[in-house]
């Protein structure tokens, strides 16, 4: 290989990956701007399905990431609008690992992912794409996911999956949370 097939093979696979995954960053962008806080309005707008809500606990609530990083990228988040994780309380504190629990228990019961990551990005510093309202992200992994990601990001395949995706988890919910421990 030339060094200019070489250039011109990188320019070609950036090329791709822009194309790939241009219409999940114009969107998101686009929402970022007109938006408030999503994270408010979205359990205050009273359409859960429409709004991508799972479930409401009595301080948190669990609601698919509408720009995922994979399918089922779910997030929680406290009612509160607030982006200081000190200030909860224990209760809410609680609450908020109880509902990590159950999303990866749901996620499991309906995707079998290989792996998970679980985490908060507090403050823009640390990557905070919206760090006004805290929120712990859980991102199901599966083994080789990173190959077909950007496939999935299309815009019409992932409007049409988050909508399938939704229905799946809200009638696994039960189940799932008939199968967490309490105690
Ligand atoms: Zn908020």
């Amino acid at each position: 290989m030339t060094s200019s097939e070489g250039m011109h093979d990188h320019a070609a696979s950036l090329e791709r990956m822009g194309r790939l995954w241009a219409p999940w960053r114009i969107e998101y962008i686009r929402h970022s701007k007109s938006m408030e806080c999503v994270l408010c309005t979205a359990p205050a707008d009273g359409d859960d399905a429409t709004n991508l809500v799972l479930h409401r606990g009595q301080w948190n609530f669990i609601m698919m990431n509408a720009f995922p990083y994979s399918p089922g990228h779910l997030m929680v988040a406290p009612f509160l609008h607030t982006a200081d994780l000190v200030s909860l309380t224990e209760e809410q504190t609680v609450e908020h690992h109880h509902l990590l629990k159950l999303g990866v228990a749901l996620l499991t019961r309906i995707a079998h992912p290989d792996g998970f990551n679980i985490g908060l990005n507090l403050g823009r510093a640390a990557g905070a794409g919206f760090d006004q309202h805290l929120h712990t992200h859980i991102v199901p992994r599966w083994l080789g996911d990173t190959n077909f990601m950007p496939v999935l990001a299309h815009t019409r395949v992932m409007a049409e999956s988050l909508t399938s995706m939704y229905r799946r988890l809200s009638e696994a919910l039960e189940d799932a949370e008939a199968s967490l421990s309490d105690a």
